[in-house]
């Protein structure tokens, strides 16, 4: 069963399916994604800042870009001084972009704005031809615990300084941030900054109109706005209000414009265009009754003045006709704003702290009609598809209407938390929706907003405080393999006591087990199941004493059809009805009350991800330090935990080793090292050598082109140096997971084993393991600096440690030594040390049972000055004739010609030369045996001929015997003038296009990348002057030279 996820959407299916859906029709695709759609259609370059793409915007349109060449993203990195090459392209007046009629695009968040500030300052007036948008998802991380908010307090910073021709929009809700990033296309009078609610409203699966295809003719902004049937305030409350309260377009706005209308005399607007200001608009739509304004200005900190209160302020003044208000400002920062949309009441106390009167009833952002549910659930779970599931159940109703917003926690769990909402309404109120967050605020000591709670991931009923989300009298479903007892006896003292004082209804079913019932034969349809019966589980819940079998039938027909897997449909309810199970909460005198332990701090729920935790290990994997017996187990009977042979009908002679890397899912081989040869002198500060192995009695086989991949190792002393600092004994025994074992396969090995062969400790460390690290840190100061490092506004941290500093993750335990996970967790934390490749530089028919390499050491200073080295090269580089070494087999795509008498034309700098030295074998193996061959055309570059002719002795012999039949040798050193090899190619540009146009050649270039755009030149200039060809056709020409294998890159 396939979900459609907008990231599945490929750049092709958008527009057919924008076309459906545009209209009068609906779609349930994440508004942000159809800003980006919207924002790649109408842009001759999108720039995308990471700041945007950290917070899950713009990955979708680099998508796009690499499958369509019509759209162009430009990705850029957010610092202070951003943009000022986006102001230089408008302003350069003869660009490529201005007569492609540009408007340029950039994505980036409020805190990339205040970087942009200056550029922004300076740019030109905007024309049809020449216009900047900014697509602004506003969503910012906030307070020590590193909470996404919705605040607005970052926008203040970056409003002060901008010229007139910048027109700054804010949209709150699904409908009106697509709208709006439609307009912005539209326009023609001003540059845009639209800011939209990324917290939620854009990330919610929702229904929302697609606009149509917008038209080539440019209106102003005003007629556009106007066209939209939107103002530059929207109010809401009495007519004859005495006092009103401004704040800007946001998630709090809409809630207190919802509100608003509960209360006599007080009326709420919500400022949606903010420059360029207009008081006459605003003064238009305040009645005229109103004594009292108070704006609530979002700012960082209370200290800091708001960008509202100002021209709130300033529209008064010289109103003639009206009396003038008292004006009061007050300022909301991150804090006040996260218990205002948090706890619906603190809302409503505060409006009715300015209104004049108190109404009758309190005001309420509730519907009686709409129901809310919470699911929390492992974000790698395949069950956490339910909700989405869910909420697709409704897609096409007309009556019904579905809301869906996910969230993680990725910190405050291993693998994080998800968090989902969905609300089912009938369908009315689709204008303006209340942003679910503050529908359904998941917030510590929760008075419990959701009217059915479903647990998806029973482990965190010992760890979080889920059980508090629910209403009182409202049932939870948890979805488990524990019986009622065991839930029960899991519970700390505070959940029983919590279940008892809300009367909750607790019920369970175990979808695992019932579909194992159901699958019989045929395991493989077991996960498709368990989603049917925890689907089925859910819907009897929600439709309590309404729900029948039947009902539950049809309901889930529509969805899953008559069958699942091979399973009735009718047998499926049937099952699910019988095993679902109530859990009998018992009375406080009960023996399992007096025994539940309290000692257990339960954890909150914190939105702190966007995206689901990078690599959230799979749930039942897990390292361990063990017992001795439980090692020896595992030496004893290997077959019981050694990996599960991958292709048994393909049984080789010679099998898979799997003791000696059991954790390496491919099949690799152990060969000897018989040469370790430097070929450049020893003096010369470039250590490049070539490598010989015996792979006799191996059974490896390679073939022309492939690549080897090795195992290396860590370094011994290194190792040891570790295991001292880190206080762990290198003999201690310890009992790993296969990463292709499904978390049953285990393997056992000595610690320094462990770090020296596999565990990549001296590699580099991904954000995530920041974030993991931080869970273990007994420091507070060491946990903030992890949590701030992992999380998007540490992206400048983050880059300097990894890419000046280069730090290891052994230097990160060095740098936070309150964090000491056991050596087994961090084993697991850190991951496996990845293969190297490394080209294969001989010709197994000519060679027999040998595998050459020719490799080049890499190495770099650090910024305190000492040297660091690759940890393959270094590995490599040490190796002793005799040693044994690990290697894998690499497919290619540096393939020969079907036919021995094409031609090849072979472009090489450094250890580029490694590939073609096998072919140049295998040729004039070819030869030896009689086979004709075509010609070979060889380009090899480096500094020097005395210090760098690679295998310089052996080319030389083929030049002599014909097999190289012209040789192009650039030495950029040796002479006054820097020779190159697209110099050299150059020279030769009559005899190349001869060879790929006319006799069907193939080109191949090998080694670093910087020569790959001078090559192309090179190519591209030969083809132009003797094929008369444009440069446009050249390249394109190329390019199908690619499509056909025949100009193939092997660069790194
Ligand atoms: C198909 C293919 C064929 C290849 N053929 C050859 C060949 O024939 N000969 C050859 O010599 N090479 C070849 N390579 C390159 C080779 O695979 C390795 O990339 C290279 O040898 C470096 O490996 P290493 O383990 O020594 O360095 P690594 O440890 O992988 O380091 C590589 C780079 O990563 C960065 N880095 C490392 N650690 C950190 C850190 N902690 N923080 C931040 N940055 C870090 C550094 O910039 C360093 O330069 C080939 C690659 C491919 C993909």
């Amino acid at each position: 069963m396939v979900l459609p996820q907008a990231d599945g959407l490929s750049l092709n299916s958008i527009p057919s399916f924008v076309k459906e859906h545009h209209g009068s029709h609906k779609t349930y695709v994440p508004v942000s994604t159809l800003i980006e759609w919207t924002s790649s259609r109408y842009s001759s370059h999108v720039y995308v800042y990471d700041l945007a793409t950290a917070v899950g915007f713009g990955k979708l349109t680099e998508k796009w870009a690499l499958e369509n060449k019509g759209i162009h993203v430009i990705p850029s990195q957010s610092r202070s001084g951003a943009g000022l090459s986006i102001a230089g392209r408008l302003s350069g007046g003869s660009s490529d972009d201005t007569s492609l009629k540009s408007i340029l695009t950039t994505y980036t968040t409020p805190i990339g704005l205040s970087q942009m500030a200056h550029a922004l300052s300076i740019l030109p007036v905007p024309t049809t031809s020449g216009r900047l948008v900014l697509q602004v998802p506003n969503v910012s991380v906030v307070g020590e615990a590193l909470t996404l908010s919705p605040s607005l307090g970052h926008i203040s910073a970056s409003l002060a300084s901008l010229p007139e021709s910048i027109l700054v929009i804010l949209s709150s809700t699904p409908q009106e941030a697509l709208n709006i990033a439609s307009l912005s296309y539209r326009i023609s009078d001003y540059h845009v900054i639209h800011i939209f609610d990324h917290h939620s409203s854009t990330r919610e699966n929702h229904h929302v109109v697609v606009p149509s295809e917008n038209a080539d003719d440019k209106v102003t902004f005003e007629d556009a706005l106007k066209d939209e049937g939107y103002g530059f305030f929207d109010y809401a409350g009495d007519n004859d209000a005495e006092t009103v309260v401004v704040l800007l377009n946001s998630p709090l706005a809409g809630a207190a414009l919802k509100l608003a209308t509960q209360f006599p005399g007080l009326g709420v607007v919500s400022v949606r265009v903010l420059k360029p200001w207009s008081a006459d608009a605003l003064l238009a739509i305040l009645p005229k009754t109103v004594r009292h304004v108070h704006v609530l200005d979002e700012v960082l900190a209370e200290t800091f003045g708001g960008s509202l209160y100002p021209e709130v302020f300033s529209s008064f003044w010289g109103a003639e006709e009206r009396i003038q208000p008292d004006i009061h400002e007050h300022r909301v920062a991150p804090a006040r704003l996260r218990q205002l949309l948090s706890h619906p009441s603190t809302l409503t106390e505060l409006l009715a702290g300015f209104a004049p009167v108190q109404p009758k009833v309190s005001p309420t952002l509730d519907e009686a009609l709409v129901k809310k549910l919470l699911f929390f659930s492992s974000p790698a779970s395949h069950l956490s598809s339910l909700p989405l599931l869910i909420t697709k159940t409704f897609t096409n109703s007309r009556t019904i209407e579905t809301r869906h917003l996910i969230d993680f926690d990725a910190y405050s769990k291993p693998g994080g938390i998800a968090a989902d909402r969905v609300t089912i309404a009938p369908h009315s109120d689709v204008h303006n929706p209340v942003a679910l967050p503050i529908l359904l605020p998941i917030t510590d000591e929760s008075l419990g907003y959701s009217d059915c709670l479903v647990i998806l991931d029973q482990s965190l009923l010992k760890t979080h405080s889920v059980l508090e989300h629910v209403k009182a009298k409202k049932p939870v479903l948890i979805l488990t393999s524990w019986t009622p007892e065991e839930i029960l006896s899991n519970l700390p003292k505070q959940s029983l006591e919590l279940l008892l004082s809300r009367s909750s209804r607790v019920y369970i079913v175990d979808p695992k087990a019932v579909a194992s019932s159901l699958s019989g034969s045929n395991p493989s349809n077991a996960l498709d199941l368990e989603v049917v019966v925890a689907y089925l589980g859910f819907s009897r819940l929600y439709f309590g004493s309404g729900a029948s079998q039947t009902l539950l039938k049809t309901l889930a027909q529509n969805v899953f059809g008559d069958s699942v897997g091979g399973v009735a449909l009718e047998e499926l309810v049937s099952k699910s009805w019988d095993s679902l199970a109530e859990v009998p909460i018992p009375g406080e005198g009960d023996s399992l009350f007096t025994n539940a332990s309290d000692s257990n701090e339960l954890k909150g729920f914190e939105f702190n991800s966007i995206t689901p935790p990078e690599n959230a290990p799979a749930q039942s994997v897990q390292a361990s330090v063990e017992s001795w017996h439980i090692a020896a187990k595992h030496l004893l009977f290997p077959e019981a935990y050694a990996p599960i042979a991958q292709n048994p009908e393909k049984a080789e002679e010679y099998s898979q080793q799997a003791e000696l890397r059991p954790e390496v899912p491919e099949r690799t081989f152990l060969v000897t090292c018989t040469v370790n040869r430097r070929l450049t002198p020893l003096e010369y500060d470039r250590n490049v050598f070539h490598l010989e192995f015996d792979t006799s009695n191996t059974g490896l086989k390679y073939a022309i082109g492939e690549a080897l991949g090795v195992h290396g190792w860590n370094d011994d002393e290194d190792v040891l140096d570790f295991c001292r600092w880190y206080g762990v004994d290198p003999n201690q025994i310890i009992t790993l997971p296969l990463a292709e074992g499904g978390g049953k396969v285990m393997h056992s090995r000595t610690v320094f084993q462990a770090l020296q062969q596999q565990i990549d400790i001296f590699g580099k460390p991904p954000k995530s393991f920041y974030a993991a690290l931080a869970e273990h840190s007994t420091s507070r100061e060491d946990r903030m600096a992890l949590l701030f490092i992992a999380a998007p506004e540490g992206a400048g941290t983050f880059k300097k440690l990894s890419e000046t500093e280069t730090v290891t993750f052994a230097d990160v335990l060095q740098r936070f030594k309150s964090a000491r996970p056991d050596i087994a967790k961090l084993c697991e934390l850190v991951g496996d040390i990845k293969p190297r490749h490394y080209s294969i530089a001989s010709a197994q028919d000519a060679v027999g049972d040998r595998v050459d390499l020719l490799v080049v050491t890499v190495d770099w200073v650090l910024p305190s000055g000492s040297p660091r080295y690759g940890q393959c090269t270094r590995y490599l580089a040490g190796l002793k004739v005799g040693q044994k070494v690990t290697v894998s087999i690499k497919p290619s795509v540096m393939k020969l010609p079907p036919s021995h008498e094409q031609p090849i034309i072979m472009a090489g700098l450094g250890t580029g030369a490694a590939p073609f030295r096998a072919f140049m074998q295998y040729r004039a193996w070819l030869s030896a045996q009689g086979t004709p061959v075509g010609p070979l055309l060889y380009y090899f570059g480096s500094r020097h001929r005395s210090e760098e002719y690679l295998y310089g002795e052996e080319i030389e012999a083929y030049i002599t015997d014909g097999v190289i039949t012209h040789a192009g040798l650039a030495f950029s050193r040796d002479g006054k003038k820097k020779v190159y090899i697209q110099h050299k190619m150059r020279e030769d540009a009559e005899s190349l296009v001869k060879m790929l146009a006319k006799d069907r050649g193939v080109f191949y270039l090998c080694g670093p990348t910087w020569p790959v755009p001078d090559v192309f030149e090179a190519l591209v200039g030969a083809l132009v002057e003797y094929q008369g060809k444009t440069v446009e056709e050249a390249g394109e020409y190329l390019e199908s030279l690619k499509e056909e294998e025949r100009y193939v890159l092997e660069v790194y």
